[in-house]
């Protein structure tokens, strides 16, 4: 029996497994991957703290940026509790040896912490290791944990969470190497299972695993989602790959240029703004570019050497010669399982969550680039305290456990003949399109009934492979059921808002509507979308 159960190996998970299990907690972490495969090890622009290292900066301004982003939608106490975790966020990272790209001269280690402007920031704010930050914080981590004695299961996939009377006592696993159902008790459960921007299949920066689930095991187990339909599209992802190119190389000034070679938006402007502009562009036929040329050989080795290699081996583009061809692509999941200011989800006992896979009140209707490094860790060492604080008796369900485990054997058998896959390209492809950057209620009416009939159509998507051990298809098909649960909550939230605010932006609703300034929630129970009082 565990102290505390962490789902998920991202920055969110291992910040708080370090944090429990150097105060003396037996932590288990568990991942459907291997453990650094997550999307942190993605993040390239940097984690946001107000250091002023360049130019001075403040808290207070950090809060300001973060608030105007979030278009009325965030909460401000807690916004203000993550800004202010955000330099002694950087001196844990530091002190637990994170390889912080560094300025020379600097009178202490924090201060010689190099910093770069990102969109909607008034200064130089995020934190960054060139264009490897996230991957080097995560190893960092990983490397911290395996020290402090974090106990870490892997390839074992969240199926539901064990909950009876509203508390939770752990939760239910698919062991992909065994090729069996696990039940894993715990005294608190820990949810840092990311986001699900892969809903957006082949549109989206995220990867294929990105799909969610423990959002929807929260639904399932009666608990509540906040604010889904605000997903932020990135305005600069590779033509054709959606491959990131952050805003980092624009905070070091790349311009964005039409066909005609002009200038057309502020590059550093809020993300929503700037994906609108080019998506305009896009939608009357024209190509977009990112220009990296002026910025010259030396400096784009020293900031963005990731990106140069990428751009190269994906788009067959060298920066240094030509400008990048480039589209908005679906980047980050502001929605997510709705928590308290502990960060306990609503409506459960013995569950917190905190990352992507959380709605905490912080990004509102656009998240601000930096920001989410810096909620993942702050937040995540948070919630490991809160739940650790708070634990509960957990009690057995043999009852589930047998039912899971009759599932799984059923759909192991199913005998349909798509692909988990192929249907989740489909999937990506229409959500992109009508419920992307530009929405209205015909598109996504459609896209409802659409939804329903992918619904009704489910047994007929099978893994084609009834092999226990190694099945990936399997795990496609329920990342696959996680989806299409996620995509009508995500288009209910959506319809729900008849106003048009930060990234929700509906063609028929053009303004902001002050009757819609409060959260949206989700929960399967009432089969309805509410807003929040
Ligand atoms: C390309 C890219 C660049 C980015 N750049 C930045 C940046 O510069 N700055 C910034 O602030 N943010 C950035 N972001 C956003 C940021 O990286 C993420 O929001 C953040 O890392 C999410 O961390 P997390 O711990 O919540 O989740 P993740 O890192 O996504 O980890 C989720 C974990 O949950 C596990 N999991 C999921 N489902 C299951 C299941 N069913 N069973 C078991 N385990 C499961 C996964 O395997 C994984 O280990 C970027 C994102 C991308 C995609």
């Amino acid at each position: 029996m565990t102290d505390l159960l962490v789902i998920g190996s991202g920055g969110a998970g291992l910040s708080a497994a370090l944090e429990a299990a150097r105060s003396g907690a037996k932590v288990c972490v568990v991942t459907k991957s291997l453990p650094t495969q997550a999307q942190t090890c993605m993040a390239q622009g940097g984690i946001n703290a107000a250091l002023g290292n360049l130019e001075p900066d403040s808290v207070d301004e950090h809060v300001a940026d973060t608030l105007r982003s979030a278009h009325g939608l965030a909460d401000e106490t807690m916004i203000r509790r993550c800004c202010e975790a955000g330099p002694e966020t950087i001196e844990w990272l530091d002190r637990l040896l994170t390889p912080f790209s560094r300025l020379e001269g600097a009178k202490t280690p924090l201060q010689s912490i190099a910093q770069r402007r990102l969109g909607g920031a008034s200064h130089p704010r995020a934190c960054y290791a060139q264009d490897y930050t996230g991957l080097k914080i995560l190893q960092t981590l990983y490397d911290r944990c395996l020290e402090a004695g974090v106990e870490f299961r892997t390839r074992h996939y969240l199926l539901d969470l064990l909950v009876r009377d509203r508390i939770v006592s752990g939760a239910l696993f698919w062991d992909q190497d065994a090729g069996e159902v696990v039940a894993l008790h715990s005294r608190s459960t820990f949810l840092a299972t990311g986001g699900f921007g892969a809903l957006y299949h082949g549109y989206s920066t995220n990867a294929a695993g990105a799909t969610g689930d423990g959002m929807a095991a929260v639904l399932r187990a009666g608990g509540v989602l906040r604010n889904m339909e605000f997903v932020q599209f990135h305005p600069t992802a590779l033509e054709g790959s959606a491959i990131l190119i952050s805003e980092g190389a624009r905070g070091a000034g790349a311009t964005l240029i039409d066909q005609a070679g002009e200038r057309f938006t502020d590059e550093l402007g809020p993300r929503d703004e700037v994906a609108r502009a080019i998506f305009a562009k896009i939608r009357q036929g024209e190509r977009v570019y990112l220009d990296l040329r002026h910025l010259g050989e030396k400096r784009l080795n020293e900031l963005m050497p990731q990106e140069l290699h990428l751009a190269r081996l994906h788009a067959g583009i060298d920066p240094l010669k030509e400008p990048l061809p480039i589209a908005p692509a679906a980047h980050y999941s502001m929605g997510g399982i709705a928590v308290n200011r502990d960060l306990a989800a609503l409506g459960l006992r013995g569950l917190w969550a905190a990352g992507e896979c959380a709605e905490a009140g912080i990004h509102g209707a656009n998240r601000l680039g930096g920001n989410s490094l810096l909620e993942i860790i702050a937040f995540g060492r948070i919630a490991a305290k809160n739940a650790l604080n708070s634990p509960v008796n957990p009690v057995e369900h043999t009852e589930e456990l047998e039912s899971a485990k009759r599932r799984i054997d059923a759909l192991l058998q199913r005998k349909g003949k798509l692909s988990p896959h192929s249907k989740h390209k489909i999937l990506g492809k229409r959500l992109y399109h009508d419920l992307g950057i530009v929405r209205d209620r015909e598109l996504m009416e459609d896209t409802l009934s659409y939804l329903g009939e992918l619904q009704s159509r489910l047994d007929q998507v099978a893994p084609q492979d009834p092999s226990r051990r190694h099945n990936q298809a399997l795990v496609e098909l329920l990342e696959y059921e996680n989806s299409l649960l996620l995509a009508r909550a995500l288009c209910e939230s959506a319809l729900h808002r008849r106003e048009s605010r930060g990234a929700h932006w509906r063609s028929d609703f053009p303004q902001e509507d002050p009757e819609f300034a409060q959260p949206t929630l989700y929960t399967l129970e009432s089969g309805a979308v509410k807003s929040e009082k």
